[in-house]
């Protein structure tokens, strides 16, 4: 293929002459712009002109310079006034530029989306338009910390399975750590307590689980510096143990374990450390990354080592507050105390707590009149990472709730009103989580990158064998993150991960249990349950796409659990049953649930009441249900009801 001298030129923006003598320089004899230049040619001449290097170079540097763009919020339908104040410009500046891109505009005048993202950019800012609504959401919970920022000492919370220790690893760090004070170590649980290694504090948080941790995050309060998962050397890894593990691990908090009970003759530490690694723990011992301790909460053994890791891993995250200025933090607790009223426990995260300081704290606000430290010991201030209980609250605040010290107790009690109203407003249009039918439109929006994945199944092979396919699935728009797996039913912990971690639930031949439903409901979160793996997968790229055909949903009606068994000779099995919630029509589909787990779907063959057949049995009453070519209930049983409907999609 060849083209004309005129025309390269063209292309390449140069006289006709000056890419004649250039010809001349690579030994190309052009005669006039008509000449024909072969494809190598026009190669190494364009090659010339713009060398390789330099064009690199070039993107490099606009590429990082693109980068570097510092993002502005601005309000949407901002005017030429407002827009020039928040991005420190003259607004007659303003009003010029766009005067060079063809738009005349006055000073008063709201500014278009487009008109605020391109002055933006001209001016070195990215835009990112957020509502008035958002902007008063801002406004209540903005918080200006600056200053010089100190080491705090760490916030660590204990979490692993039941019965492994938590509780006396706990008390014992506490026993033998806390300083001994005048009130003469009482006791006194306020939801945090702080100890003394080294001359250095840790705070531990009282109330061990993930359970409490992950419904503090889900109301947005990341407290948590490091997690200690409590392993019983006797008992090994179990179902809880990984929950946890996943819990902290979707927080992005790092792991110490500890493996507890060590002074048993049973106990088999090494065991532990091997079950671990298969779920990326790696002890460090084993050239991993993760820090196992082995201790015993009974005999107070190796205590001192285990806050001595916590030291350490609390120095790489270096760890700082800024220990001037209004008291910003969470609530951990808090409970009505008879005689002094409404009391909560908070962790300073910024700032000192002084007394006779305004406060609000999420709908509560109130003014600071006692200060309590976790020995019960009145106190003037309290200071970063230091639990303390505070008096004067006008209400309970929530577990979570940012707590902050503001100016005057009016602007206390006008933030707490706010909330309150906004709070019953949200109720109402509550802002729900991730859903599979709404991913490629976050996708696109740049909201998300990753889907998270919970996903829970009758038995591990089930786990492994979706986690294979959806490895398999394209990565390109969204990467998919399976953040935590278990056997048996989607339960109310599962929705809160789910709901702290913007994440789907997946349920495999599983059904979530009523708690977890309602919880779901509640939270929005999209649960999802399957029987085929095909269907999965295919679900998770149609949707990626934008492409989710259009679903059959299942409508639950009720649920019914079966109390005692019948054989009737020639008819079957027919089972006493008690409708616990909705209602079980003649008409409707049943599912047989036993542990969380579907075991059969089929419908009614019969429905009775005392003698008679019935079409319709309430929540509350009794009856006999008979199933169409199912015969092996049990006692306990759960026989979902519900009715498939066709839902268009949005
Ligand atoms: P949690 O459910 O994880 O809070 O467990 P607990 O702290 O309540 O402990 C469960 C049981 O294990 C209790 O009977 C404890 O006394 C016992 N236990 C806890 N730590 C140790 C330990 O280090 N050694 C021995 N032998 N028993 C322990």
């Amino acid at each position: 293929m060849t083209k004309q001298v005129k025309d390269v030129a063209k292309e390449l923006n140069i006289k006709t002459d000056e890419l004649i003598t250039k010809l001349k320089d690579l030994g190309v004899e052009a005669k006039d712009d008509s000449f024909a230049l072969d494809k190598k040619t026009i190669e190494l001449i364009t090659q010339d002109l713009n060398p390789p290097e330099k064009e690199k170079e070039e993107e490099k540097t606009d590429k990082s310079s693109e980068k570097k763009l510092e993002i502005i919020e601005i309000v949407e339908g901002s005017t030429v006034k407002e827009f020039a104040h928040t991005l420190a410009k003259d607004p007659a500046e303003i009003i010029q530029m766009l005067f060079k891109l063809g738009e005349m505009v006055t000073i008063n005048q709201p500014l278009s989306e487009e008109e605020i993202i391109i002055v933006s950019e001209e001016v070195g800012f990215e835009a990112k338009i957020i509502s008035g609504e958002e902007e008063e959401d801002k406004e209540l919970e903005e918080v200006v910390i600056e200053g010089e920022t100190k080491p705090r000492p760490p916030v660590v919370t204990i979490m692993g399975h039941v019965d492994h220790g938590k509780t006396l690893l706990l008390d014992s760090i506490r026993k033998t750590n806390v300083v001994s004070t005048e009130a003469g170590g009482i006791t006194q649980h306020i939801g945090a307590y702080q100890v003394d290694h080294d001359k250095k504090d840790i705070t531990f948080i009282d109330t061990p689980g993930h359970e409490a941790f992950t419904a503090m995050r889900a109301r947005g309060a990341e407290i948590t510096d490091i997690a200690i998962l409590v392993v019983a050397a006797d008992d090994g890894v179990k179902p809880q143990t990984i929950e946890a593990m996943d819990h902290a691990k979707a927080a992005q908090v790092p792991i110490i374990v500890a493996v507890n009970k060590i002074d048993k003759p049973e106990a088999k530490p090494e065991k532990v450390r091997q079950e671990l690694s298969q779920y990326e723990l790696t002890p460090e011992e084993w050239g991993g990354e993760t820090i196992f301790v082995d201790v015993s909460a009974k005999k107070n053994q190796n205590i001192d080592n285990l806050l001595e890791m916590i030291l350490l891993v609390a120095e790489v995250q270096e760890l700082k507050a800024v220990p001037k200025g209004n008291a910003y933090g969470n609530v951990i607790e808090s409970r009505i105390d008879k005689g002094r009223g409404p009391v909560a426990t908070v962790l300073i995260k910024h700032g000192t707590l002084k007394i006779g300081d305004s406060f609000v704290a999420g709908m509560a606000s109130g003014r600071v009149r006692a200060l309590f430290d976790d020995q019960g010991n009145k106190v003037k201030e309290a200071t970063p990472a230091q639990p303390i209980e505070i008096l004067g609250f006008n209400s309970t605040p929530k577990a979570g709730d940012i707590f902050r010290v503001v100016e005057t107790d009016k602007e206390a009690r006008e933030i707490a009103e706010k909330r309150a109203l906004k709070q019953r407003l949200l109720e109402e249009k509550k802002k729900s989580h991730l859903t599979l039918e709404d991913l490629h439109r976050q996708i696109e929006d740049g909201n998300i990158k990753e889907l998270n994945l919970i996903v829970k199944a009758d038995v591990q092979g089930s786990i492994e064998a979706l986690r294979d396919s959806l490895a398999k699935i394209d990565k390109e728009e969204v990467r998919i993150k399976v953040i935590h797996t278990g056997v048996g039913a989607v339960i109310e912990t599962d929705i809160m991960l789910a709901s702290a971690s913007n994440a789907i639930v997946i349920g495999f031949n599983v059904r979530p249990d009523a708690k977890a439903r309602d919880l779901a409901e509640k939270e929005k979160v999209d649960v999802r349950t399957y029987k085929v793996i095909y269907q999965v997968v295919e679900d998770i790229s149609s949707a990626r796409k934008g492409l989710l055909a259009p679903r059959i949903e299942e409508e639950i009606q009720g649920e019914a659990q079966v109390l005692e068994i019948f054989k009737v000779p020639k008819i079957g099995v027919i089972s006493g049953c008690k409708v616990n919630n909705g209602f079980v029509n003649r008409n409707s589909n049943i599912r047989v649930i036993r542990d969380g787990v579907v075991i059969q779907e089929t419908k009614i063959a019969s429905l009775r009441r005392f003698k008679n057949d019935v079409n319709e049995v309430k929540e509350g009453y009794e009856c006999g249900i008979g199933l169409e070519n199912f015969q092996d209930l049990k006692q306990g049983d759960i026989l979902e009801t519900y009715i498939e409907v066709e839902k268009p999609r949005e």
